[in-house]
């Protein structure tokens, strides 16, 4: 057994590392172990670092991903990272995307604005993910408490009534180390091997539904605003980008993992009228989009959180979101255990209850958009064209902003947790003083 040694990190991961000490007869303890430092997990460190708890983010990569999936952060978790002082870093590199047109079969068919939702932030960001990696990076490097192993992988992990004991292998190393926390919290990504682990039943499948997606020097004069073009040959999409980008996502009819070069500008001309050059092109990736949610996100001390929990289509661009959600909630529950010595089970209880209900409602709606974005055919194109004028038109335009922007989630956060449900004990095993003191923090 070796002691992992402490590294610090900057906004790249830093170098994996041999561990010059020899072999030592009682491995180190943190409070937490969080293995992976996809955004949730360094979320999840940075939260719990700031209070100065003790932790040890295992990641298996030596870099962090060179290429961004999700582009969209909403208004929620802008103000969870407000509490890190890290929203204006954010907003100063993102863009504030504050409407989103919509088009149709029938021409222009509205706008699903921003601009009036009930929030400090009244847009939605778009930021690529490997600058929120970066940013999260920068500022864990400010907890001193928070250690990040890098090249190291998850190999095994077993509990006992007080710890959790994890194995991982570090690729530049032949040993197997071993480390022990009081809690373990996967955040190792939709695949995870924690989950496996845990034996957690995970219910999910892919939908029918293929899309290529390209960033792009924008050139198409459509500025800070986001335009989705619904047409009865398929769906194209539209977002701005820091530094002169913009990302489009076009449909396809099959998963292309290799998409012919110039499918995207061929695709963005036909169904949306404009001209890309083949020339501008940084980017190309073809996905098909899965749900997934597990039944339960916690077994005794090891816990699921983000990806490793749910993954949902990110054709309206949540799944990141809903993990940062998750991260908040869970950093005050392991607070309230590891601070306040609260008992473990109601705590986790809520967490698994509430965060499970918000990922099933967040799949549910990208799962809906998804699908009425993504009909073919005149007729369903038409129906969508009616029922999208209906839904941009009055009321239910500013509706449909705070649906977009992530504001009608229910318990998105800690704060909307029904106290008297939680104080009745209706969350098995919560007791009165429990909830307050938890919901006080
Ligand atoms: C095309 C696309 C667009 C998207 N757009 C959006 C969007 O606009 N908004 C949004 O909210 N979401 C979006 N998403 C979803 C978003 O990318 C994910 O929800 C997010 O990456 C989840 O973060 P995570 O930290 O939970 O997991 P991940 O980002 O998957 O990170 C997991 C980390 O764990 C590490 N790891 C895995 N196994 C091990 C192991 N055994 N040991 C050690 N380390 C391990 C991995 O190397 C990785 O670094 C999009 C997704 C896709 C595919």
């Amino acid at each position: 057994m070796r002691a992992p040694q402490s590294v610090r990190c900057g906004a790249t991961f830093p170098p994996p590392v041999m561990s010059p000490h020899p072999p030592s007869p009682s491995p180190p303890d943190y409070a937490v172990i969080i293995i992976g430092a996809g955004p949730v997990g360094l979320l999840l460190g940075c939260l719990l670092g700031a209070q100065g708890v003790r932790v040890l983010i295992l990641e298996k990569r030596t870099e962090p991903l060179p290429y961004s999936m999700a582009i969209g952060i909403t208004p929620p978790s802008l103000q969870i990272l407000a509490k890190l002082e890290l929203a204006e870093p954010f907003i100063n590199l993102g863009v504030k995307v504050r409407d989103c047109f919509l088009h149709g079969q029938s021409g222009y068919l509205g706008r699903v604005s921003f601009r009036e939702i009930a929030s400090e932030y009244r847009y939605v960001l778009a930021l690529p993910q490997t600058e929120t990696v970066s940013l999260l990076l920068r500022k864990i490097a400010e907890y001193p408490s928070v250690t990040i192993r890098t090249g190291g992988e998850l190999t095994t992990a077993q509990q006992d009534q007080d710890r959790v004991e994890a194995s991982f292998t570090i690729h530049s190393e032949a040993d197997e180390q071993r480390v022990t926390a009081h809690y373990l919290v996967a955040c190792d990504g939709s695949r995870s091997r924690v989950r496996d682990l845990m034996k957690v039943r995970a219910v999910g499948q892919a939908y029918e539904r293929h899309f290529v997606m390209g960033d792009f020097v924008d050139d198409s004069g459509l500025g800070d605003e986001a335009h989705l073009f619904f047409t009865a040959e398929g769906a194209v999409e539209s977002f701005p980008l820091p530094n002169g980008k913009r990302r489009w996502i076009v449909q396809t009819s099959e998963h292309l993992d290799e998409a012919p070069a110039g499918l995207i500008r061929e695709l963005v001309q036909s169904r949306a009228g404009f001209s890309l050059r083949d020339q501008d092109q940084i980017s190309q990736s073809g996905f098909t989009p899965r749900r997934l949610n597990c039944d339960r996100y916690h077994d005794g001390r090891m816990i699921l959180c983000g990806d490793a929990a749910h993954v949902m289509s990110p054709i309206g661009g949540q799944g990141m979101n809903t993990g940062f959600a998750d991260a908040e909630f869970l950093a005050k529950a392991l607070l309230s255990m590891l601070r306040k010595g609260l008992a473990p089970e109601p705590l986790l209880a809520a967490y698994d209850r509430y965060r499970h209900e918000a990922a099933q409602s967040a799949i549910r709606r990208a799962g809906w958009g998804m699908w009425i974005g993504t009909w073919r055919g005149k007729t369903l194109s038409a129906l969508r064209d009616l029922m999208l004028r209906l839904a941009c038109k009055g009321c239910l335009s500013h509706r449909v902003g705070a649906f977009y922007a992530m504001l009608t989630i229910p318990y998105n956060t800690l704060e909307s947790v029904p106290l008297a449900e939680f104080n009745e004990g209706t969350v098995k095993g919560a007791s009165r003083g429990n909830g307050l003191q938890f919901l006080g923090d």
